[in-house]
């Protein structure tokens, strides 16, 4: 398993700052989760944030904040890994 490189507190849920319970993929989907993971583009969240609490305060299934994740992995992609060019050429799209 590889080490985020969005932030230093894998304990802390990276919206709500309880307790986390597990971990989301910025850019997820089919073929976006696995390079997510390699990437470290991947944040510890608790349930309730990400896919057990009521539909306007967890991710998934919200499309506003499922699109702003997978802005925030390429912002965080561009910022640490590589270019725009780049992302796009390994992710498919640009977020951004
Ligand atoms: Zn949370
Ligand atoms: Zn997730």
């Amino acid at each position: 398993m590889s080490k985020s490189i969005v932030t230093e507190f894998p304990d802390i849920c990276f919206f709500c700052g309880r307790q986390a319970e597990g971990e989301h993929h910025l850019i997820f989907g089919t073929a976006g989760r696995e390079l997510s993971e390699k990437d470290g583009l991947k944040v510890p969240i608790c349930n309730n944030c990400h896919n057990m609490g009521d539909r306007l305060n967890r991710i998934h299934d919200n499309p506003m904040a499922e699109k702003l994740s997978k802005m925030l992995g390429q912002a965080v992609f561009e910022e640490k890994i590589g270019s725009r060019e780049q992302f796009r050429k390994r992710y498919g799209k640009s977020y951004l």
